[in-house]
């Protein structure tokens, strides 16, 4: 039977917690955590190395974890697995999702008052019944209440754009090999950028509608036909994604790509201009007065037809971008081309699956001029962080990754820096004097993200103020679909983050996306600089860069804001000067 990575990984995170909630400390129930990590983010499919008799060769993999590997993959179950399924119940697990409760709590509340599932959590909150445990009161009793509903709020059937991204890639491959077929795009908010997605749309230029329709009605994966129709068609996917596509005639592709991008608010605005011109739009161009027809093969031409520049997708929300196609001062967003390096990635120094020379690679192969290697601190026991013996070890490979790669003739630099904990008091993980000895020091906020917001806001001023500190990673802390991000106070964040010229992360990873647009706008607002790195932990993950792209861009952010976009000596002396 065979079971993907993601599903291994995901059992080893679920004997993980399992376990914890039985009681067993979190250090004995580490490796199952590591395990779990390594298994998501390795590049091949385990079973084929496991096939290969080299599973002892994957991070993290001990004599324990072998065999457990090797009973999943020889029989589709583990025993011991099953043992403790059967100890635990599956809806006590699921009490784990619940914001601000942890393994001990969720113990308390089953063993006390026999709670088995979500919904009688809230049953037994709504009756007052939690506040009487210990350690709980009434204001516990209301955030794990608040927390449920978040839950439930979260099953909004939106997926994460990394969830749809390689979906809609691999779609429009296929589609675009239909007969009569010219030209094939995604529409809607993917190609707006945004950072969830409700349904996925296509357009398709073709002189065959049909022939395309029956090609995209015919794929895999899909789980029900909703449409069926001569131009248009509607499927749901397997994992729930409704797909819709449109044929049209090659002629109106600029109008129609227009229509079916939006956003709602932003067709609206560009229908009214229309009207003051006397021209009424739709998705195939614009009509006079006198019934004449107008048709745009480009969306280019059609705002050009109305007064405006063409407006980059990512900024069709009706934000001011109306204006600023009118006016002509559109602002030039940052590309992918302006980015010279990543400055957040983790390697097998910490939680990474490759070591520092692979993710090099991986950074010359996008092109770049330098990473930055940011590995956990040594608090995160999970994460296996560095204790500073364990960083000065690591600096002496990165010196010889660099000389390696200059032997090779490469203009490419690995640069040390580490992504410190800020500790749940606020305390930096590392010492002054150590972190003074990095290329550029990120600090991240990872645990008691459920703080109050003076206290947590005080943390994250702390790591700022701090002279040695060069960017603040994830800021929110958010989990996108998942968790709430910290309830920090922005604009106090924002303004410190101004006068110690402390770059702002937009981490790229699909999951995070945090900063988000709205707090990436209002920081350059306030004359924040802005890093967009991937927090890769795989070379694979460092591609994860383009959703980080559409969160700057959504946000109107230009390149010279944002500090990996420089050369490698102007971002050096940027870090050398202590504010
Ligand atoms: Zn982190």
């Amino acid at each position: 039977m065979a079971l993907s990575n993601q599903q291994l990984a995901a059992i080893f995170s679920d004997i993980a917690d399992r376990l914890e909630i039985q009681g067993e400390v979190v250090f004995k129930t580490r490796s199952y955590r590591v395990i779990s990590e390594n298994l998501a983010a390795l590049p091949r499919p385990v079973e084929d190395i496991w096939r290969e008799g080299k599973l002892n060769e994957v991070p993290g993999v001990g004599k324990a974890i072998h065999d457990k590997i090797d009973e999943l993959l020889r029989t589709g179950k583990l025993e011991f697995y099953e043992r403790l399924r059967a100890e635990v119940p599956d809806g006590v697990v699921d009490m784990l999702r619940v914001s601000g409760l942890g393994p001990k709590r969720v113990k308390e509340i089953w063993s006390t008052l026999g709670v088995m599932s979500l919904s009688e959590l809230e049953a037994a909150g709504k009756a007052g019944r939690l506040r009487g445990l210990p350690k709980m009161g009434e204001k516990t009793e209301l955030k794990i209440l608040a927390g449920i509903e978040s839950l439930k709020r979260r099953a909004t059937g939106r997926m994460r754009a990394g969830d749809v991204l390689p979906i809609a890639l691999q779609m429009r491959e296929v589609l675009r090999a239909a007969p009569g077929v010219l030209r094939v795009e995604y529409a809607g908010s993917l190609r707006r950028g945004r950072e969830t997605i409700g349904d996925l749309d296509f357009v398709a230029a073709t002189t065959d509608p049909a022939a395309v329709m029956s090609l995209f009605r015919s794929q895999p994966h899909i789980e029900e036909i909703l449409g069926a129709g001569e131009t248009k068609s509607s499927v749901r996917l397997q994992n729930g994604l409704q797909v819709d596509l449109r044929a049209i005639d090659p002629s109106v592709w600029g109008a129609a790509m227009q229509y079916f991008t939006g956003s709602q608010a932003h067709n609206i605005r560009v229908r009214e201009i229309a009207q003051k011109q006397k021209l009424s739009l739709n998705e195939y161009g614009l009509t006079a007065e006198d019934s004449t027809k107008l048709t745009f093969d480009t969306e280019e031409a059609l705002y050009a037809r109305l007064g405006m520049a063409w407006i980059p997708p990512e900024l069709r929300e009706d934000r001011g971008e109306i204006e600023a196609a009118q006016s002509g001062s559109l602002p030039r967003l940052i590309t992918r081309a302006d980015l010279r390096g990543d400055l957040q990635m983790h390697s097998t120094w910490s939680d990474g699956a490759a070591d520092v020379l692979t993710m090099a690679r991986g950074g010359i192969a996008l092109g770049y001029e330098y990473i930055l290697i940011t590995d956990h601190s040594q608090s995160l026991g999970i994460a296996n962080g560095l204790t500073p013996e364990r960083v000065r070890a690591q600096r002496k490979e990165i010196d010889a990754v660099n000389r390696q790669l200059a032997g090779e003739g490469l203009v490419f630099r690995v640069l040390q820096g580490v992504e410190v904990e800020i500790k749940s008091d606020g305390a930096i993980d590392l010492p002054d004097d150590m972190l003074a000895e990095l290329d550029l020091v990120q600090a991240s906020v990872h645990t008691s993200l459920a703080q109050p917001r003076e206290r947590i806001t005080e943390r994250a001023l702390n790591a700022i103020r701090n002279p040695h500190i060069d960017i603040l990673g994830h800021p929110s802390g958010r989990l996108i679909n998942e968790r709430e991000g910290g309830d920090f106070d922005w604009e106090a964040l924002f303004h410190a983050a101004a006068e110690h010229d402390v770059a702002l992360e937009i981490n790229a990873d699909p999951a995070r996306l945090d900063l988000n647009e709205t707090h990436a706008r209002r920081a350059v607002e306030l004359g924040c600089h802005l890093t967009i790195s991937t927090d890769a932990h795989h070379p694979g993950g460092l591609n994860q860069i383009v959703y980080g792209l559409s969160v700057a861009r959504r946000a109107w952010v230009t390149p010279e804001t944002v500090i990996n976009t420089w050369p490698l000596d102007k971002l050096l002396a940027w870090a050398a000067s202590e504010v």
